[in-house]
């Protein structure tokens, strides 16, 4: 998997996403927008790049096979690093209690899929902008 070194000026976006499809499609629109995309396929793999490089916020897939999303995101809150970062929860999932259960889980806010292209940039800047 491919993760970029980041420029100063570029927020980092870690997305964790089982789905390559998924990572394909968001990495292209993000790094038209001059963001800095890191990946992770699995809760395992977010793991491991958060150990090397603290995000500037987190696009959360909610369902994994192995560890799913709102279980990953109470782990990640409780690595101090990471405490600031903001975890936005990415879901398919329509059915009520979703939100509050991503809430629940430490997540920031959530976007649901599928993905709208064109506000998804948007939708970033803002949860970075709430961030600082
Ligand atoms: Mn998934």
């Amino acid at each position: 998997m491919d993760n970029f070194l980041s420029d100063e000026n570029q927020p980092i976006i870690l997305y964790v996403e089982d789905n390559p499809d998924n990572r394909t499609l968001v990495r292209r629109i993000l790094m038209a927008y001059d963001f800095t995309v890191l990946e992770a396929g699995s809760a395992a793999q977010a793991l491991e790049v958060v150990r090397d490089q603290v995000p500037d916020l987190i696009l959360m897939d909610i369902n994994m096979p192995d560890i799913d999303g709102y279980t990953l995101t109470s782990q990640l809150k409780d690595v101090p690093e990471l405490f600031n970062v903001p975890i936005i929860a990415l879901t398919a999932n329509v059915m009520k209690g979703d939100r509050e259960r991503s809430l629940e889980a430490g997540c920031d806010g959530y976007i649901q899929k599928p993905i709208d292209v064109d506000t998804l940039p948007t939708q970033i800047r803002r949860f970075l902008s709430l961030k600082r």
